[in-house]
């Protein structure tokens, strides 16, 4: 019995959820990829089914949905397309800064347009000499009077170009490492903000990925989130409830690929048979099917406790558990999935071409892979353990 936790009216949200990505997004997805234009049509069809409000809460114009369901979401999109999956867990990363650290002014100022998605949102960590490393990022935010004036550039931001806000990370103190780093909410028509290149790629080629400037950027002191110097902690608290929603799209991708995988499996014959009955064949599909089991567990558990409330150590591991393992999951069982379908595999004509290339971005933004096993190994070596040992030789 697969897991599933979910109650009967989120039941019926995914079947909702799940028609729309088989019956309206699974047609265009090879276009989009194909065409590497953002889908605003996509858009349009989240807008009038009210998929942007599953992530906000009813006082805020959303339909107060839990963070699980917001990762089901992603993950029944990413099924057929990776880049729609994508515009629901951005509309999250974006947004989660004005949720954790806003003010009420700010959230109802900035809540209700992105609930209902008449306004896309964006998240600028990343700066061209700072990735992993965010302590190093150059932005700087200098306080004017009622003012904060931006100044600097971000680089591969998700939505660049067709985000209404953007949640920035910037310096107010350029000597202090994290502790000097603030965060901001710039509207995209702010006075010196401007969009830079948008970066051609091997995968979600719907989305947008591209650099922002900030040249003299003029923001109302209202748009600081928190206090100066609370940049780096809210960083990191967003990205703690934003990475399992990476996790959910590589988990879509890698279950899409191996039902695709399957049905191939079933009707391609070599040797008189169909290939899912040669043995070596079908132990490729045993082990991409518990794979992508195996991940909604640790993904649905995560999503479970966000919704309890988990703070800290606790929740930082399992979300980065949850990324990881998932899309590791998705790189490798989509790269099964091309090896299952044979030289069609590796044909534009066939998803699971598109799949293999959509997986690898995953392992990649919101933290690499090894920057999500330095967390768990690090949140590992605090815990204390000892009393499991007592006793052993
Ligand atoms: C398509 C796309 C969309 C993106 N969207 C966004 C976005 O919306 N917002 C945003 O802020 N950023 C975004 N990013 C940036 C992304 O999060 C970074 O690219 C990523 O975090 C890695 O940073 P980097 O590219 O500078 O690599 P680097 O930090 O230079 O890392 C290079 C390699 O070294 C490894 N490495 C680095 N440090 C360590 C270490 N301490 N221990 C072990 N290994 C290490 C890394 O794992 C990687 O393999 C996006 C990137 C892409 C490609």
């Amino acid at each position: 019995m697969p897991v599933d936790p979910l109650t009967d009216e989120q039941r019926e949200i995914r079947e909702l959820v799940r028609a729309l990505a088989r019956e309206r997004i699974a047609p265009r997805a090879h276009e989009i990829d194909k065409g590497a234009e953002f889908p605003w049509d996509v858009v349009e069809l989240f807008r009038e089914n009210d998929l942007f409000g599953i992530m906000y809460d009813e006082e805020y114009g959303g339909v107060g949905q839990s963070s699980l369901m917001t990762l089901v979401t992603i993950e029944e999109l990413s099924k057929v397309c990776a880049t729609s999956g994508l515009i629901i867990a951005v509309q999250e990363l974006g947004s989660l800064g004005i949720k954790l650290a806003g003010t009420e002014a700010q959230k109802e100022r900035f809540l209700p347009r992105l609930a209902s998605g008449d306004w896309l949102a964006a998240y600028a960590l990343t700066e061209p000499g700072s990735g992993s490393d965010s302590a190093a990022m150059r932005t700087t935010a200098t306080r004017d009077g009622d003012s904060y004036l931006l100044n600097g550039g971000k680089r591969f931001i998700t939505n660049a170009g067709v985000a209404h806000v953007y949640v920035v990370f910037a310096k107010t103190d350029p000597d202090d490492g994290h502790g000097g780093i603030s965060a901001f909410v710039v509207e995209a028509d702010a006075p010196g903000f401007s969009v830079g290149r948008i970066e051609p790629k091997m995968g979600i080629k719907g989305s947008t990925t591209g650099e922002v400037f900030f040249d003299d950027c003029r923001l109302p002191a209202d748009n600081l989130l928190g206090d100066e110097g609370d940049g780096f902690r809210i960083a990191m608290r967003i990205l703690d409830r934003s990475r399992p929603g990476i996790g959910a799209q590589g988990l879509g991708i890698a279950q899409g690929a191996t039902d695709y995988a399957l049905e191939y499996a079933k009707s391609r014959e070599t040797m008189g048979k169909p290939i899912g009955q040669h043995q070596i064949v079908s132990a490729m599909l045993a082990d991409m099917e518990t794979k992508c089991e195996a991940a909604r567990g640790l993904l649905y558990k995560c999503g479970q406790l966000i919704d309890e409330g988990a703070e800290g150590a606790e929740l930082t591991k399992i979300s980065a558990m949850a990324k990881l393992y998932c899309t590791d999951v998705a790189m490798e069982v989509t790269t099964d999935a091309v090896q299952v379908l044979g030289g069609y595999g590796y044909i534009q004509e066939y998803p699971v071409e598109r799949m293999m290339r959509d997986a690898k971005i995953t392992q990649i933004y919101e933290g690499t892979n090894q920057i999500q096993r330095l967390v768990v190994a690090r949140e590992m070596l605090k815990e204390n353990r000892a009393f499991l040992l007592a006793g052993v030789a």
